[in-house]
């Protein structure tokens, strides 16, 4: 099958009614483009577990702050196409912003709780505005099962409980973080680092094998292991702290105390470019 490129949601839709009347099974990989290997992981995973993929690139506004970078986060439309035809995906929706939200649009999806701590506390409405996109996504494309990326942990927990919390009739599928050879997770922002950024960069990959490696040698303070992973990172002059926590994997609620499964998370600005890095111990 060729690769179908739809810009509106009349042109998803159309097709998707024809692969429903099949009676073919659909994967989803929401992502806002600038594609790289962690993308493409999803992708693959998706390819190989249904009868169609539908990857979105859409560099969502509703998800960015005011003071965020919405007009310069990296765009690459045709190198993104090259590679979701290459990795066997069957339908691209790359909307504008207007055919995603009307001018007098006025539904928001909110998640209390897992999204209130992390990045949620750092991004206010962030989740709010990822929570809206999946939706309309997982409305749009009916799909079976979404793909979303252990990189975005606490996205992966906030999209998880809001299926539960409102019974969607869709699979959601977790995958690996997928790494640079030297531990930096793939990010599109780290085509903001200069040579020097990109180099002091590896400190988050670094410091958070630093607090894994206690957390398996049985340490159970997480304050311990906490200033362990910043020990890290304020040794790196190009690096500073925007948060380090120890959360319940579950509740993304911080703990004091490591007995259930957690999610060590980092939020780092390597100059100018905040970076998120993170690894979870499942018990
Ligand atoms: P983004 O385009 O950054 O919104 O990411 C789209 C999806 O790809 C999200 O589910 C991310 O978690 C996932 N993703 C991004 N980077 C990686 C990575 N390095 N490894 C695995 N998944 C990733």
């Amino acid at each position: 099958m060729s690769l179908t490129i739809a810009k509106t949601p009349g042109e998803v839709k159309a097709v998707i009614r024809e692969w429903k009347k099949e009676g073919l099974s659909i994967g989803l990989v929401p992502t806002m483009g600038y594609l790289h290997e962690g993308h493409g992981s999803l992708i693959k995973k998706a390819v190989s577990e249904n009868d169609r993929v539908m990857v979105s690139v859409f560099v969502n506004p509703i998800q960015f702050g005011p003071n965020e970078d919405l007009e310069s986060y990296p765009r690459d439309f045709e190198a993104d196409v090259k590679l979701i035809e290459s990795l066997g995906a069957d339908l691209v929706f790359h909307p504008e912003p207007s055919d995603m939200y009307e001018k007098d649009f006025s539904t928001t999806i909110s998640v209390s709780g897992v999204s209130e701590n992390l990045c949620g506390a750092r991004r206010p409405g962030h989740f709010n505005g990822v929570c809206t996109v999946v939706t309309k996504l997982f409305n749009l494309s009916e799909a079976d099962r979404a793909y979303f990326g252990q990189k975005d942990a606490q996205q992966l927990a906030v999209v998880k409980r809001m299926v539960r919390d409102l019974n969607a009739n869709i699979e959601i599928v977790g995958c690996p973080i997928i790494r640079e050879e030297d531990g930096l997770a793939k990010s599109s922002r780290n085509t903001y680092l200069s040579a020097d950024e990109r180099k002091a960069a590896v400190v988050l990959s670094k410091a958070l094998k630093a607090g894994k490696e206690m957390i398996e040698s049985g340490e159970k303070d997480a304050s311990k292991v906490k200033a362990k992973i910043s020990s890290v990172i304020d040794a790196e002059p190009l690096a500073k702290t925007d948060y380090v926590e120890i959360c319940d994997w579950n509740l993304i609620e911080p703990v004091d105390i490591i007995n259930n499964s957690v999610l060590v998370a980092i939020a780092v600005y390597i100059g100018k470019t905040r970076l998120i890095d993170n690894f979870i111990i499942e018990k």
